[in-house]
């Protein structure tokens, strides 16, 4: 179902990924999530939004692990 926001990830449970009392991924200013390594983006982050805004968020998060793998 569309604009629920995210729903329980069993990925996200078995890694203990931070999330937010939504159930929206947390994330740092890179998109990286609480577990170094671990990118989001899109709707797990933000809840259900406009496909634009996901495009960005993609954006922002490939930068974020572009920056991650060059340290
Ligand atoms: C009915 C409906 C109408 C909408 N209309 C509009 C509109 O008119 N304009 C607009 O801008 N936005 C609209 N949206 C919102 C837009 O579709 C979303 O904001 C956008 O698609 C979010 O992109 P995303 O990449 O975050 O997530 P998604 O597009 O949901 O992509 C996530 C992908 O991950 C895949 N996936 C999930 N779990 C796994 C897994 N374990 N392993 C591998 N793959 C997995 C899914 O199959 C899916 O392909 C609409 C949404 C809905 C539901």
């Amino acid at each position: 179902m569309g604009f629920v926001g995210p729903g329980r990830n069993k990925l996200v449970d078995d890694l203990g990924i931070k999330t937010e009392p939504s159930g929206a991924i947390s994330r740092d200013a890179r998109n990286m999530t609480s577990i170094p390594g671990i990118f989001v983006a899109g709707d797990m982050t933000h809840g259900a939004s406009l496909v634009v805004r996901a495009m960005r968020d993609g954006r922002r998060a490939a930068e974020g692990i572009a920056a991650y793998l060059k340290k």
